[in-house]
C-alpha cells in the first residue's frame, strides 16, 4: 500500500509545461484545471475532482463553497487537503418517487 501523493507526477510535469511554454515571460502560472489525478480522470461519475484551492475560479473550489463540503476530523484542526460532499437525501414520503425510490429506502428501514 503507498500513501497517496496527489499524483505529485502530474503536478510536475504541469509545472515544468508550464515554464516551457512561458519562456522568457514572468506568466509561469498553470492554467486552471488543465490537469487532473489519475484517479479523478478514471473515475466516469466525476466523483473525484482536484485542482487549486487557491484558485477561487477552479472547479475544486467552487464545489467546496457547496453547503455539503465537510472534511473528517475538522473539529481538531486536522486541515486536511481532501474534503467531501455529503451524500443528497430526501426522505419526504410525500416526494413522487419515495416509494419505488431505492435509494430512498434507507429511511424506511430505520429503527423507530
Ligand atoms: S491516482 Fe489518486 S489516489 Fe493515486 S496518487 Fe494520484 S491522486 Fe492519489
Amino acid at each position: 500500500m503507498e500513501k497517496c501523493t496527489f499524483c505529485v507526477q502530474r503536478i510536475e510535469e504541469a509545472k515544468i509545461a508550464a515554464l516551457a511554454r512561458a519562456g522568457a515571460s514572468p506568466e509561469t502560472r498553470i492554467p486552471r484545471d488543465s490537469f487532473t489525478t489519475a484517479c479523478a480522470q478514471a473515475c466516469p461519475t466525476e466523483a473525484i475532482v482536484f485542482g487549486d484551492i487557491k484558485d477561487p475560479e477552479s472547479r475544486v473550489s467552487k464545489m467546496k463553497e457547496q453547503d455539503r463540503n465537510y472534511r473528517i476530523l475538522d473539529y481538531l484542526n486536522v486541515v486536511p487537503r481532501v474534503s467531501y460532499l455529503a451524500r443528497v437525501r430526501n426522505p419526504n414520503p410525500n416526494m413522487p418517487d419515495a416509494e419505488t425510490s431505492a435509494s430512498q429506502a434507507w429511511w424506511r428501514k430505520l429503527p423507530e
